[in-house]
């Protein structure tokens, strides 16, 4: 429907009048090339709108039609694997379809709607259902079983469900409700800035095990928790994005890449479809969807991107998964919002982001959480959101970091001096926080056992003091600490060395179970324990240090997770070389 006319051009931005009958958020199609935009702003009959394409030879008096939608997603099976851009637009098919610099106006739909897919009922005909509830399961691939749920506002009783191959635009199911029957298909549309509803959000009490370390032990997330990781470039931002994203024992990863360097992204399309899932051997693929911002797309698509991300990390939340979402950069999103209000003329704030940029980041972060679904009966879900934030030379006082850290809970605070010295994960101790912390512990207890707590806090307390020490050696050099001191020393050179660095390309190092930490975080304190002893039966320092299985202490990280008697083993060791010291000593 014809409505409107463009009055004025601006790089992403088009203004245009006539529009009194618009809604904010509404999309719409500029031009006869049907390019795709969205209405931001509305002041009487003028609109806003961002457009999602390039607008180059766009110029005034052309027509601007209505959808009278406001951008949404599909949901629906074929969704994993997807490799998506901002707006949900299919890249690889609209690459096939026209090439390399993608055309302008092109319509692709995000799912396959030709594709059949085998639908399972799981309810049958008579069964009262509501929103939410699962009305039968397609195998998506290997890795995930899709559920399809009764859409939203939808109540009634099953009146009608088959069996058999389907596309997501065929009638599965029919639901007899007080406003008459509802067809049901398999296919879900979602207006993105809205956040999908769901039955109660529930306090986080489990972590998203990651098996990197320096974040299960110190800083740990929860399942339904939010995290950032700032760091300037080359600190391992996307290293531990990548590491999270194969690791973390979330079933699904919705990964949204704002390159930061111009060829970033392609690298991001050609890398992740090549990750190994290693929990399955399978493509990482096979329980991902991939949204790509690449550089020559306009920045309005950018904007857009992490509320794509978001909403279907929500539909796979209401199913029931575990669902991780990473935004690498958010610093690059935060740039393409300064950029459209900046054409909006709004009255700039700090280092020109508008005064909205908090609250759109909160938007973006308050969609995370553990909740109790809609529709089924004791069923949770959760949605774990990680962000990337690149703060222009380190710097964490400006801008996007500051409103970044009012919000997460999880701060993991990359150094550039640590990655400089190849410390890897270059998580910063002594400035990261995790506030699930204390909130997990009842779960360490249950699940790993009650020591867990304790030997975190032993590693955090060294490393502190190990930064006091440092100051005195600064001083007055290493000569004037005590034989206690210069342990403590060499104890937490020890965490640092060989706990926290782990590194993300070595077949074993790269993934560590809580069992295998609390191992490594044993025979490290077990040593630091009786060696203290040992000073007090006046063993010499020197001795303490010469013993040979401390060599082996740094190379426990290279036992894998089926050798774990090793572990006890060089514990065994570790008593047995200390006595013997301490026997000596006694003799001298
Ligand atoms: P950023 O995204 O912050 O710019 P990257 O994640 O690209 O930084 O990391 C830069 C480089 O640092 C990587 O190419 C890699 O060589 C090294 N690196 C980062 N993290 C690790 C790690 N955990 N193990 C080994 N090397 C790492
Ligand atoms: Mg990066």
């Amino acid at each position: 429907m014809e409505i409107g006319k463009i009055v004025k051009v601006s790089g992403p931005l088009i203004i245009a009048e006539g529009m009194a009958q618009c809604k904010m958020f509404d999309v719409v199609q500029v031009s006869d090339k049907k390019l795709i935009g969205e209405v931001i702003e509305l002041r009487g009959d003028k609109a806003s709108i961002q457009v999602y394409e390039e607008t180059s030879g766009l110029g005034p008096g052309e027509n601007v039609y209505s959808t009278g939608a406001p951008l949404s997603v599909e949901l629906g099976p074929g969704l994993i694997e997807g490799i998506y851009d901002g707006i949900q637009r299919p890249l690889t098919k609209l690459k096939e379809a026209s090439g390399d610099r993608i055309e302008r106006g092109v319509y692709i739909p995000a799912v396959d709607h030709e594709k059949l897919w085998d639908f399972v009922p799981t309810l049958s005909v008579g069964d009262s259902v509501t929103a939410g509830a699962v009305l039968g399961t397609v195998k998506e691939n290997v890795l995930i079983l899709h559920k399809i749920m009764v859409p939203y506002g939808v109540e009634g009783t099953v009146k009608e469900i088959k069996k058999g191959s389907f596309t997501v635009d065929d009638t599965i199911a029919t639901i007899a409700t007080a406003h008459g029957d509802v067809k049901v298909t398999m296919l879900q549309k979602w207006p993105v800035r809205r956040g999908r509803p769901y039955l109660e959000k529930l306090s986080p009490s489990a972590p998203l095990v990651t098996g990197q370390r320096v974040i299960d032990t110190l800083f740990p997330i929860a399942k339904g928790g939010v995290a950032a990781v700032p760091g300037p470039f080359g600190s391992g931002k996307t290293i531990v994005q990548h590491q999270l994203a194969k690791w973390a024992d979330a079933d699904i990863i919705v990964y949204i890449g704002c390159g930061e360097r111009g060829n970033e992204m392609t690298d991001v399309l050609n890398e992740f479809p090549s990750l190994i899932d290693p929990h399955s051997g399978q493509p990482l693929m096979k329980r991902t969807v991939l949204i790509a911002n690449t550089s020559d797309m306009p920045v309005a698509a950018r904007e857009a991107s992490i509320y794509t991300g978001i909403t279907i990390a929500e539909y796979f939340r209401d199913m029931g998964y575990s669902v991780a979402i990473m935004a690498d950069s958010t610093s690059r999103w935060a740039e393409a919002l300064r950029e459209m209000s900046g054409r909006l003329e709004e009255m700039p704030g700090e280092e020109g982001y508008p005064a909205y940029l908090s609250s759109r980041l909160a938007e973006f972060y308050e969609r995370a959480g553990v909740v109790k679904v809609l529709g089924q009966e004791g069923v949770t879900g959760s949605i774990t959101a990680i962000g990337a934030v690149s703060p222009p030379g380190g710097d964490l006082s400006e801008p996007v970091s500051q409103a970044t850290l009012r919000i997460v809970k999880v701060f993991w605070g990359l150094s550039a001096s640590l990655a400089y010295k190849r410390h890897f994960p270059a998580v910063d101790w002594l400035t990261s926080y995790s506030l699930y912390a204390d909130r997990l512990s009842e779960w360490y207890g249950d699940n790993i056992g009650d020591e867990w707590m304790g030997l975190r806090a032993d590693l955090m307390r060294i490393l502190q003091e190990e930064a006091q020490l440092d100051e005195i050696v600064r001083l007055v050099g290493m000569d004037a600490l005590s034989p206690e001191n210069r342990l403590t020393m060499e104890t937490a050179k020890s965490i640092r060395e060989d706990y926290l660095h782990q590194n993300a390309f070595h077949e074993v190092d790269t993934y560590a179970s809580l069992e295998k930490q609390q191992y490594m975080m044993k025979l490290i304190l077990e040593f630091d324990r009786l060696a203290k002893d040992a000073l007090n039966k006046n063993v010499d320092i020197e001795d303490i240090l010469e013993l040979p299985v401390r060599e082996k202490i740094g190379r426990a990280k290279y036992i894998p997770e089926n050798e774990m008697s090793k572990f006890d083993e060089l514990l065994a060791e570790i008593s047995g070389s200390m006595l013997a010291l301490t026997e000596q000593g006694g003799e001298d």
